[in-house]
């Protein structure tokens, strides 16, 4: 079976995005993109799943299928955003210039947490297309906790500098690394840190609207409370062109500005249990001021089953109930196959 592969853009799809050139907006992995992808660009692009212009895939049944706007629509529609109906053999992905990136990392420690990110709340309620800024809650290089933002500005880069120097000065930072960069490498900055981990939890997913203080506190009690050097909390920004694309043109459930917390828990070999304990505790914590629904991607194995629809009252900018019209052929009895199939294939299973 052939890899997925990327292909040429095609012309402008009114009210999306502009695609002038050759670049990847934010990777284009492939369950990573039929679940939606979060990325540095969604301000700017969207998510992966709204570059995707069609695909092929092989149903439960051996059955190959071609998907885009004017073929098997309503299963175009389910994949993007969806989660998995298929196994994909290959997409065509819509491509964009994105050239340098004003981007890396600025450290603050974590007794100026409650302070940056106030602050940051404001700077991305009123941010531009071109800057993302991503909150990251980890253990620094001086092996205490603290709050590391991660700006990528894609837009001319000297315009660009007064918002860096802006998220320079929230606080006193303990280290700042921002540049121009090709966005490939801002991709990659975090290879090393990822390649040292040693055991993993599946990533627990909350989508919160904003960083109420409620958020916060939540943010800083997991830092407070790190059961790994290795674990943290990744915080991606949704906004812009992301938001921007209607809500019923595709399957992802929320296009209102949000942010998505990726609490991830890596450890050492050894017992697992309190490296989970904290994944869910600071899932627990973060529960109640999270919108409906949950992000396909960022579902474990138990809670696989959960539906990426909102459940009521569905806030404005949410998920309206087509999904449930989803054609019978591309629904659960072929979806349930699949994951047998995969099983006895060694998968652990499809997320959903
Ligand atoms: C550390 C970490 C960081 C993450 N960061 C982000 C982020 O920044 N933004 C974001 O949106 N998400 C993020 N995620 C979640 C990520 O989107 C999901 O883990 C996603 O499923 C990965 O996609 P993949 O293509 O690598 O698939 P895999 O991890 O290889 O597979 C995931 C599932 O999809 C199935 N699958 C794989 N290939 C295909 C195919 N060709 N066709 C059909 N099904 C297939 C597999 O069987 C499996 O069930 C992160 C996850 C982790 C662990």
């Amino acid at each position: 079976m052939p890899p997925p592969s990327a292909s040429s853009p095609r012309p402008h799809r009114p009210g999306w995005p502009p695609s002038p050139g050759r670049s990847a907006p934010s990777g284009w992995r492939p369950a990573r993109t039929l679940g939606g992808g979060y990325g540095l660009l969604n301000g700017r692009f969207g998510l992966a799943a709204d570059n995707l212009l069609g695909a092929d895939l092989v149903l439960a049944d051996g059955q190959p299928v071609s998907v885009d706007d004017d073929h098997e629509p309503e299963l175009f529609w389910a994949i993007r955003g969806g989660g998995n109906f298929g196994v994909v053999t290959s997409m065509r992905i819509w491509l964009h210039a994105v050239g340098r990136v004003l981007a890396g990392m600025i450290g603050y420690p974590l007794g100026q947490a409650a302070i940056v990110l106030e602050q940051l709340d404001e700077i991305i309620a009123a941010a531009t297309d071109e800057l993302t800024v991503q909150a990251v809650i980890l253990t620094g290089p001086d092996g205490t906790p603290g709050v590391f933002l991660v700006p990528a500005w894609s837009g001319d880069l000297t315009a660009g500098e007064p918002h860096i120097e802006r998220l320079q000065r929230l606080g006193t930072p303990v280290f700042t690394q921002v540049g121009p960069m090709a966005f490939s490498d801002l991709l990659h900055m975090n290879d090393a840190r990822a390649r040292s981990r040693a055991g993993t939890s599946p990533p627990a997913r909350c989508r919160v609207p904003h960083y109420s203080p409620a958020v916060i506190d939540a943010l800083i009690d997991a830092a407070q409370t790190l059961s790994s050097p290795f674990s943290g909390v990744a915080v991606h920004n949704f906004h812009g062109a992301a938001a921007r694309v209607p809500v019923e043109s595709t399957a992802f459930g929320i296009r209102q500005p949000h942010l998505i917390t990726e609490i991830i828990g890596w450890w050492e070999p050894g017992d697992a249990a309190p490296h989970e304990a904290w994944a869910d505790k600071t899932f627990q914590a973060l529960a109640p001021e999270a919108l409906p629904g949950g992000y396909p991607n960022m579902l474990g194995p138990a809670a696989h089953r959960r539906s990426p629809a909102p459940t009521a009252p569905t806030p404005p900018g949410s998920w309206p109930p087509r999904h449930a019209s989803i054609p019978t052929a591309f629904s659960p009895p072929y979806r349930c196959q699949l994951r047998r199939r995969l099983r006895t294939a060694g998968r652990r299973h499809v997320t959903s």
